[in-house]
This record gives C-alpha cells, sequence and structure tokens, in this order.
C-alpha cells in the first residue's frame, strides 16, 4: 500500500483525489492533510481517512481544529507547515493554488518523493530550481493536469519508461515532432473582440467542459491557463517553444497529443473529469482500477479543432515571450497574471485589462537566470508589484 500526503485537500484538485482514493480501498493510505483555511473540510476529510498529521496554513485556526480532529491527530500550523507534510508520504499531490505552491513542490521532490503535481506555477516560476531538485533519487514529477497528463501517456509510448525518467532530457534521438496542447476555449471562444469588454467575473467562472476553483477558471477564460501550460510542458518534457502548439478543441475529449517526426499522431481521449489524471499520477507506471473517463462512442458525436484567436486572447503570446525569455520572466509573468486575475474577481479592472496589466509589467521587467529560490521569490514579487502598479493606474484612470 502506497502512502499518500494531499496538499490542498480541501480544494477541487484535493477532493478529487480523495475520490480517486475511496474508489481503490486498500491500494492508498492517506498519512497527511494540509488546507490553508477550510477547517470544516478538513476535519471531515480527517474523519474518513484517518491520516497522522494535519497542517493548516492560517494559524488563527489551528486550535479550532485541533479540538475537532479525531483524537491523536498531530496538528501542525503555518505555510511553512504546508510543505513539511509533503515529505511524509510515498507520494505527494500538490494541489494548492497558485504560487503557494512552490514550498510544497520543492519540499517534495528534495525529499525524493512522487509529486503529482496540480499545481502548475510551482514549476513555471520556480522553472530552473525546481529543476534541479527534480534530480535528487527518488524524486520525480508525474502532471496532473490534464493536457501533460496526456502528453506523458503518449510520450512514454514514444520513448519508454527509461527515457520518461531522465525527462526534462531528452534522448538524442527522441523522434518528436511536436507536442500539440489542446485548449476548449474557455467560455469565451468565437466571441466578437468588442463584446469582451463588457465580460462580467461570473461569466469569466462558467467554464463550459471543465469545473474547477475560480482562479483556474478565469485563466482559462484568457487562455492564460493554456499559456502556463506552453511553459509547463517546456519545464516538464524538455521541447522547444517552437515545437509546442496549442490548438482549441471546444469538447475536451482529446486532451493533447505528440506528433513523432514521421507525421504521425498519438492522441490520449478520455471524458474531462481530472480523477483520471490523478489516479494515473498516483498508479504510474500501472493504471488504476477504477475507471474515470471512459468515452461512449455511441454518443460522443464529433471533435472540432480550430486554431487559438491570438488577437482576442493575448495572454498566449504573453505566456510565449516569456517563456522564450526563460530565467525568471515566467516567475514575473506569473506573479502578475495572479494579481491581475485577483483584481478582475475584485472588480477593480475589467477582463480586457488582465493581459494588459501583465503586460506593463513584463515590459518593465529584466530577467534573471535564477539560482536559489530567493531569485525565484523576488521575481515573483517583482511582478506582482509591477501589475499591482498597473492595476492601480487602469483602475485610477477610470478605465473599468
Ligand atoms: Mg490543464
Amino acid at each position: 500500500m502506497k502512502t499518500v500526503s494531499l496538499v490542498g485537500s480541501t480544494g477541487s484538485i484535493g477532493t478529487q483525489a480523495v475520490d480517486v482514493i475511496r474508489a481503490m480501498p486498500g491500494a492508498y493510505r492517506v498519512t497527511a492533510l494540509g488546507a490553508f483555511r477550510s477547517v470544516d473540510a478538513l476535519v471531515a476529510q480527517a474523519e474518513e481517512l484517518r491520516p497522522e498529521r494535519v497542517a493548516i496554513g492560517l494559524p488563527e485556526l489551528a486550535e479550532e481544529l485541533a479540538a475537532r480532529l479525531p483524537a491523536g491527530t498531530e496538528v501542525l500550523v503555518g505555510v511553512e507547515a504546508l510543505a513539511a507534510i509533503a515529505a511524509d508520504a510515498d507520494i505527494v499531490v500538490n494541489g494548492v493554488v497558485g504560487f503557494a505552491g512552490l514550498p510544497v513542490t520543492l519540499a517534495a521532490l528534495g525529499s525524493g518523493r512522487r509529486l503529482a503535481l496540480a499545481n502548475k506555477e510551482s514549476l513555471i516560476a520556480g522553472g530552473p530550481v525546481v529543476q534541479a531538485a527534480r534530480t535528487v533519487p527518488g524524486a520525480e514529477i508525474i502532471p496532473v493536469d490534464s493536457e501533460h497528463c496526456a502528453v506523458h501517456q503518449c510520450l512514454r509510448s514514444v520513448l519508454g519508461g527509461e527515457a520518461m525518467a531522465a525527462l526534462p532530457v531528452l534522448p538524442a534521438h527522441h523522434r518528436i515532432g511536436r507536442v500539440v496542447l489542446t485548449a476548449s476555449g474557455g467560455p469565451f471562444r468565437g466571441r466578437p473582440a468588442a463584446s469582451l469588454a463588457e465580460v462580467t467575473v461570473a461569466e469569466a467562472l462558467a467554464h463550459p467542459t471543465w469545473s474547477m476553483g475560480p482562479k483556474i477558471s478565469v485563466d482559462s477564460s484568457t487562455l492564460m491557463n493554456k499559456g502556463l501550460e506552453v511553459i509547463e510542458a517546456h519545464e516538464l518534457f524538455g521541447v522547444g517553444y517552437d515545437a509546442i502548439e496549442v490548438v482549441v478543441h471546444p469538447q475536451s475529449i482529446v486532451h493533447s497529443m505528440v506528433e513523432t517526426i514521421d507525421g504521425a499522431t498519438l492522441a490520449q481521449l478520455s471524458l474531462p473529469d481530472m480523477r483520471l489524471p490523478i489516479g494515473y499520477a498516483l498508479a504510474y507506471p500501472d493504471r488504476t482500477t477504477s475507471s474515470f473517463g471512459a468515452i461512449d462512442w455511441g454518443v460522443l458525436g464529433r471533435l472540432d479543432f480550430e486554431p487559438p484567436d491570438l488577437a482576442g486572447f493575448p495572454c498566449l503570446q504573453l505566456a510565449y515571450a516569456a517563456g522564450r525569455a526563460g530565467g525568471t520572466a515566467p516567475a514575473c509573468l506569473n506573479g502578475a497574471n495572479e494579481v491581475a486575475v485577483e483584481a478582475f474577481l475584485n472588480r477593480r479592472i475589467r477582463w480586457v485589462d488582465i493581459p494588459a496589466v501583465i503586460n506593463d509589467a513584463l515590459d518593465d521587467y529584466a530577467p534573471i537566470a535564477p539560482t536559489s529560490v530567493a531569485d525565484v521569490l523576488d521575481a515573483d514579487a517583482a511582478g506582482r508589484d509591477l501589475a499591482g502598479a498597473a492595476v492601480e493606474r487602469r483602475s485610477a484612470a477610470g478605465i473599468r
């Protein structure tokens, strides 16, 4: 039986990971749970899963949590506690939202654990630092992002398991032509540019095919999620930016594709259900015995593909540019995006201002080659500060 530490256990990924574990009795034992603030949900999970340790990010909630947990459960407190429980188990699921997931990623890899990575921001912003941690014996990243899980499945059939373990270093004769990431296009696909200025928060949160948290739902609506995923694919698989493409596929059935140099395309298809990538990351190189993505071909109907609308959704190109710039540019991009999304959710800027704010931040930022976590934190802080200033300029100027 494998032990699992669920960090970000009460969020969308965490609760679906519990579904997967519940569906495979005897396969996994949850030894640690961690969340930032959701005491009720943590208590309910702890009563069912009986972990040894529970971490809570907000210190003021620790006393209430401790009083309600099953007797004998150890309570850890503070954001550093979320990283501390990442060293506890064979497999660490990082379902923390945003840049706050970086310490969890580094702790899991640094302890030589398997990291089931749903927190793409840590890999994107922390790039070079996370890659160094990935070389610790026993450390491995299995992506819990539907597109990258699909690429992982296609790549392993081309490269074999030994080469997968050496990623992001690709073998000399890898025969990979292109990685094609699919994008649903989000809720505003096909909407005329003029009407995008009127987008509301509720509309941005209503994703057509996936049920997700607010941050990633807004990122999907701007295509920044896909832009971040381009950088994520580069970091995970070592494929150059010129060989990573994005195609819009509104049904979210083809989760991504790998084209070999002879023009053959391998694709992974399943229903849009995050429990499949979560189960894949838990069971790899085996497969879970529970089916969460099986397709009913009699009712599936059609699969459509179209190029992304780069003019209406500039975030995708901003992410490519930051990825190609390299160094700390993706950290600045990510920090700026988190600030811009928050400002939109708080109704301080319009949806169309999100890429403008990020563009302003990147324009004013000079990336460096990071050699430490401190360098990454500095770049994230710079991205946040520059984006914060851009938000102030826009809301002060009455651009709403
Ligand atoms: Mg994804």
